[in-house]
């Protein structure tokens, strides 16, 4: 892959930030898998989820199996926090540029894997629902919390906020190659 072709092309994304991490830096734990159960609505829901994502322990294993981890970060700004669907209007913006990225990998050769925002909502109802296999799961990208990711560790790793608090939402993939 060529490193410097692919950074020429991150900067030309509306990125607040990307970053080049060892997988083995990243934190797992269970406890994320806690809260997913105890809170998420999306739960048992869709292959994108806990427990179709499998258990922690085979989503580290997963994640460990790649080099390198690419992560990227957007922000949208001026949002009323307080609006959960203003809020989550500013996920779909963030799963395209995510979308572009990965094909960036692609072109450079890699194969990506990829974990991006919430839950997948690519079809009205996801075959989890009925026992049948993701239809797409070359597009599909699991959270980064269903794998027991500890984002805020890396983050604070490298010298940024979780939360902008205020007016900003952030959002952050994983793109494993
Ligand atoms: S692509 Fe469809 S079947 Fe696969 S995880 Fe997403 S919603 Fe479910």
């Amino acid at each position: 892959m060529d490193q410097t072709r692919l950074e020429e092309k991150l900067a030309e994304l509306p990125l607040y930030t990307y970053f080049f991490i060892d997988p083995r830096e990243l934190t797992f734990s269970t406890r994320v898998r806690t809260v997913c159960r105890q809170e998420c609505p999306m739960y048992g829901k869709t292959w994108a989820c806990p427990p179709g994502v499998g258990s922690v322990e085979e989503c580290r294993e997963k994640c460990l199996n790649y080099r390198r981890c690419l992560v990227i970060g957007t922000a949208a700004e001026e949002v009323d926090i307080t609006d959960l669907e203003a809020t989550l209007a500013t996920r779909e913006p963030h799963e395209k540029i995510t979308n572009r990225v990965r094909d960036l990998l692609r072109e450079e050769g890699e194969a990506p894997y990829v974990l991006s925002t919430e839950s997948c909502a690519i079809c009205s109802r996801c075959a989890y629902l009925d026992g049948l296999p993701c239809r797409m799961p070359g597009k599909m990208h699991p959270c980064v919390e269903s794998h027991g990711i500890v984002l805020t560790d890396t983050l604070e790793k490298a010298g940024l906020p979780f939360q902008y608090g205020g007016d900003v939402v952030t959002w952050y993939s994983l793109l494993f190659y």
